[in-house]
């Protein structure tokens, strides 16, 4: 599903006189490096500010400490998502109020978020699922309306583009991650928060330091989540590459969509308006387990994102929702199949994936 070692070695000899430039240097946090990364991400995504932090999961947290989200607030967000998205809600004590998903994209149905809205909700926060971005000119407009902030968990759609403008662009705040795995990933845990509002902007720069402004003087309860050098090199290094790397997770998808195309209704759909960078490459498929199990005899790999909703989850069970509250985002679960699509991939792979599971579905269809 990722092969980092062989992506490493390909941009090793840009990577390593910087690393030991770093190491001798003794700056080893928050430095020259970070600084540079936050304005190339700035830039590419458009956004007069970003600050580097230690996760995506901190990232979201920090967003919604700078939006000042407090107990007793409400949160709209997915339930068919990775568990930060709703696990930082949760640590502030306020409280996520899930809406289900578009059956079509997974991402968060905003037909549904306004009557899921009270008197409490504070925030709307959809998330870019496999990488393709949410409906944020439509969620937009509903956070106006209503006077909601709009927070975009964009882990896995960083290089997306949603109406032209790439993401963050409709968003308060906009979150990245750089887990190892995400299209631009480092050699350990880092994030970045994105946004319009230099107070917000402001504020996690405080909040990542513990919440210091000037030389141990404190203005906030803070936490430690700063982005290191040694981070910051390696993902200047691959930001240099996210076009190219993006070009060729895209053109895979071109090809499994050419050799599978009579399973069509299996295959992801993106909305016209989208460009989707395709952080998964994801099937549906009524016999998933069956097919993930065919494909894993012939030694091919693939994930599922994500088998449990998370209002089904038992750490979230005190929220209080029940099976049959969310159909789609249940039925999504028992469904997807995440198959590879990385850069490092060749075609001869990906060839054999989809032969694989043109196997699978013929055989299917001969058993009925
Ligand atoms: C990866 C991911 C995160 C968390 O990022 P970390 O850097 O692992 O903390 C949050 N939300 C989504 C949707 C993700 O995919």
């Amino acid at each position: 599903m990722a092969d980092l070692g062989s992506q490493y070695r390909k941009i090793r000899h840009e990577v390593e006189p910087e690393l030991l430039k770093v190491l001798e240097n003794g700056r080893y946090i928050l430095g020259e490096n970070v600084e540079q990364l936050e304005a190339e991400i700035a830039h590419l995504c458009q956004v007069p500010y970003a600050i580097g932090v230690n996760s995506g999961t901190d990232a979201l947290k920090l967003a919604l400490r700078a939006l000042n989200i407090q107990p007793g607030d409400e949160v709209i967000t997915t339930p068919f998502t990775f568990v930060s998205t709703v696990e930082v809600v949760v640590h502030l004590g306020a409280t996520p109020v899930f809406v289900d998903i578009d059956p079509e994209t997974y991402n968060l149905d905003p037909e549904q978020v306004e009557s899921a809205i009270t008197p409490r909700t504070r925030a709307i926060m959809p998330v870019d699922l496999y990488g393709q971005s949410a409906e944020m000119r439509a969620l937009r407009e509903i956070a106006d309306r209503h006077g909601l902030y709009l927070i975009e968990d964009a882990a896995q759609a960083i290089g997306a583009r949603h109406y032209e403008a790439p993401i963050g662009a409709y968003a308060d705040v906009a979150t990245l991650s750089f887990f190892p795995t995400k299209n631009i990933g480092g050699a350990g845990d880092g994030g970045m928060v994105l946004t319009h509002h230099e107070e917000v902007a402001r504020k996690v720069r405080s909040l990542r330091v513990h919440g210091m402004n000037g030389g141990y003087y404190y203005e906030d309860i803070g936490y430690t989540s700063r982005l290191d050098e040694i981070q910051a090199v390696i993902l200047r290094a691959k930001l240099r590459h996210l076009e190219e790397w993006t070009q060729r997770r895209r053109y895979h998808a071109t090809l499994y969509r050419t050799f599978l195309a009579e399973l069509e209704p299996h295959l992801p759909v993106v909305r016209p308006y989208n460009y989707h960078v395709y952080h998964q490459f994801t099937l549906r498929h009524p016999q998933r387990d069956a097919l993930r199990e065919h494909l894993r005899a012939r030694g091919i790999e693939s994930a599922v994102y994500y088998p449990l909703p998370l209002h089904l989850q038992p750490a979230y069970r005190f929220l209080g929702y029940q099976e049959g509250d969310f159909p789609r985002a249940e039925r999504a679960a028992q469904e997807v199949l995440s198959i590879p699509v990385h850069s490092e991939l060749g075609e001869d792979q990906i060839t054999l994936v989809a032969e694989s599971i043109l196997e699978f579905a013929r055989s299917e269809v001969s058993v009925r």
